[in-house]
């Protein structure tokens, strides 16, 4: 059993005293919270929460994960407040505690293979820190390792979900080992007979694969070398799991498999892997079929290679992966995985490679940097920044765009069910419509047998599918039912802002319909009704043109003042990306509600002296939420480039939610980046601080979609 004393030993090898000490002051909070719990193992409650740090410990991770790990079960089983917590200690570790202990709440069943890839997306959208991930997969790492205390059923259900959820994220987050340990140690526990046979059969036979590796390796080794190509050549290990799992899907015996041996050689240039290709094929006879060039024509998932077979010492087969340390990386800290971060382009593999690698980066250098804080300010992004997962009440997961509302979901679900829908239920209790939906939730339709369909929907609805299928339904109205409609929503809308229609007088009337560009009152109302238009914008409009009516007799309209909290109606347009201190401009759709853009955009241009479609928009004085803004960077290639930048961009207080790469001519990189800024000043700030690195070459704010494309320097 791990005790304090010999884990704060461990720490004070790479963490400050005072950091240490902040661990066995969570330490000690822990002991009080779980005086006299135990565990099934009988040993006191507190030995898990000290094991679990020793883990993330020998990760070396920083001392707020590790007092989350001591913390991390003192919310659920204690009832201590995360408050306390954030007093205690601070913001972030309550965050993480928090985290986790909401990743516990999830009640996860899962039936197919596109359900547990849900989950994990799920798991990793609730987690907004990576370290949250990490703390987790820690736990359950632990909890695997004392599984044999429990009773039967709940071992097979902890390692079912390992299996299912926890050893995937560990394996897309490039965590190797513990994935590895994880899927071993579940499938000892579902099928221990198999797991002992089959580990024993691997022992029996490691024995005499060694000999033969060792002497091909030897060999190759000779010849490469003679060949004026240095090359680090390695035998592969397979962990149990994966033989088993091999055996399984491709329904081959367990001689078969570990007939194969396998080789990995390592050069220092994809030209000389090509080389080396020769080179192993001079000595060995390769194997018809069996040559893949995964360098020339990468996986999906960024996978960079050379296999082949050949036929090895004593005829016995043989496979063999070259690839540069480079690639072998890649494949080791596997964050490889599609969903980290998107690239539109599917058939150009280099800028997702290049993304993965750069968060592959990140991990190296919590290892190797001395301030971890850079570090965690990098990784601390939105994985998920634009979609929530959501549960029906069957439990399947449906995955919506972030600010989703239950209207959203229910036209998701069907589009009957969005037209009938009554109300809904967030986790079995009654909500409104318009509440933006939240990842891990649960959510339940109630229906109406008669349709439902309102144009108030089109003041929250926000996804394409909703918006349209509400707009269609409302576009059959009569036109008297329309204008009751619009006049109901219309004085609803007003009356928040304490306006009421019918004590307008005639001239204020006139001007406000001038100004939306509309020729009655009843017109007005009908598209509203009909879905034209959208009753909270219209009641914006009016309400501005009222104030300045009141204020001076000119023509011009005063500009609209937004907030970029007004909700869900008002967007910022994706071509332009306006940030506070732009000058913008609003330009009104049925399909989007209010889109704010960049009076320079070239969308805009169009359609910009029309006041139906567009008119004047401020900034109000004071905003709280950041916005997303575009740069592109060039710059020379250099070790620890991207993680230079990366740091830089962190420690200008800002957060990276994407990146893209492209390697336009050899040693010169390309970034597109999209950063979460206040406004042009804090932009600038980060411009300025990213000049100063030696190796950039320019660095831009993109505009406009031309610039967005990556191009080819020449
Ligand atoms: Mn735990």
């Amino acid at each position: 059993m791990d005790s304090i004393s010999a884990l704060s030993k461990k720490l004070s090898d790479y963490l400050e005293p005072k950091q240490v000490e902040q661990v066995q002051r969570a330490y000690k909070l822990a002991c009080e919270a779980h005086s006299g719990q135990f565990r099934s193992s009988g040993d006191p409650y507190v030995s898990h929460p000290i094991a679990v740090a020793s883990i993330l410990g020998s990760f070396r991770m920083d001392e707020d994960s590790l007092s989350a790990a001591m913390l991390h079960d003192v919310i659920e089983d204690s009832g201590i407040p995360k408050s306390l917590i954030e007093k205690k200690f601070n913001k972030d570790v309550a965050n993480l505690v928090d985290g986790v202990s909401k990743l516990d709440q999830l009640k996860i069943s899962t039936q197919t293979e596109a359900q547990a890839e849900n989950f994990q997306k799920m798991v990793l959208a609730m987690a907004k820190d990576i370290r949250v991930i990490v703390v987790k997969l820690a736990d359950r790492l632990h909890n695997m390792r004392t599984l044999f205390y429990l009773d039967r059923e709940k071992q097979l259900r902890i390692a079912k979900e390992t299996l299912e959820i926890y050893s995937p994220i560990a394996h897309r987050i490039g965590m190797n080992s513990v994935y590895r340990e994880l899927e071993d140690l579940a499938f000892q526990t579902i099928y221990p007979t198999r797991h002992e046979r089959l580990t024993s059969a691997i022992k029996k036979n490691r024995g005499s694969q060694n000999k033969v590796i060792k002497k091909m390796q030897k060999d190759l080794e000779k010849r490469l070398h003679q060949g004026g190509l240095p090359a680090l050549i390695e035998g592969r290990e397979k962990h149990v799991y994966s033989i088993y799992r091999k055996m399984k899907e491709r329904k081959r015996s367990f001689d078969e498999i570990m007939d194969v041996f396998a080789l990995k050689i390592i050069v220092d240039t994809p030209a000389n892997c090509y080389k080396a290709l020769g080179l192993v094929h001079g000595i060995y006879k390769p194997v018809d079929g069996r040559f893949k060039d995964y360098i020339a024509l990468p996986k999906s998932n960024g996978y960079q290679s050379i296999h082949t077979g050949v036929v090895g010492i004593e005829g016995l087969s043989v496979e063999i992966q070259l690839k540069t340390q480079e690639m072998d990386d890649m494949a080791e800290n596997g964050i490889a995985s599609h969903w980290l971060y998107k690239s539109g382009n599917k058939s150009d593999t280099s800028p997702q490679v290049k993304a993965r690698r750069w968060v592959a980066n990140l991990l190296e250098m919590s290892e190797s940097y001395d301030s971890s804080k850079e570090f965690i300010e990098s990784v601390k992004t939105d994985i998920f920044p634009d979609e929530i997962y959501v549960f029906t009440p069957q439990g399947k997961i449906m995955e919506m765009s972030a600010g989703s509302t239950a209207i959203d979901f229910a036209y998701a679900v069907h589009t009957d069910i969005g037209h009938h829908c009554r109300a809904c239920r967030i986790n079995r209790k009654l909500a409104p419509l318009s509440v933006p939906l939240e990842s891990g939730q649960t959510i339940e339709i109630l229906r109406d047998p008669l349709p439902q369909t309102s144009p108030a929907w089109l003041n929250f609805a926000v996804t394409p599918r909703a918006r349209n299928s509400i707009r269609h339904y409302l576009s059959n109205l009569k036109t008297s039912e329309a204008k009751k409609f619009g006049k109901k929503l219309l004085d609803q809308s007003l009356q928040s802002m304490s306006i009421r229609l019918r004590d307008l007088d005639k001239d204020d009337l006139r001007s406000a319909l001038d100004s939306l560009g509309v020729r009655s009152l009843n017109k007005l109302l009908e598209e509203i009704g009909l879905g034209k238009r959208v009753g909270n914008i219209v009641a914006m409009q009016i309400s501005n043109s009222l104030n300045q009516t009141g204020n001076k007799k000119s023509k011009d309209v005063v500009p609209l003042e937004i907030t970029g909290s007004e909700g869900l109606i008002v967007n910022f347009a994706i071509c332009c990306k306006p940030i506070p201190g732009d000058s913008v401009i609003g330009h009104f759709t049925a399909e989007r509600g209010l889109v704010v853009h960049q009076e320079r955009c070239k969308n805009i241009l169009a359609v910009r002296e029309d006041p139906t479609q567009c008119f004047p928009l401020n900034w109000h004085q004071e905003l709280s939420r950041t916005f997303s803004v575009e740069i592109k960077i060039i710059a020379n290639d250099e070790p620890g480039l991207l993680a230079n930048i990366a740091s830089s961009i962190a420690q200008a207080g800002t957060d990276i939610s994407s990146i893209k790469t492209h390697e336009p001519e050899s040693g010169i990189y390309e970034f597109n980046l999209d950063l979460q800024v206040s406004d042009r000043l804090h932009l600038s700030k980060v411009i300025r601080r990213l000049k100063t690195l030696k190796a950039i070459i320019s660095v831009n704010r993109i505009h406009d979609q031309e610039m967005r494309k990556i191009k080819t320097l020449h």
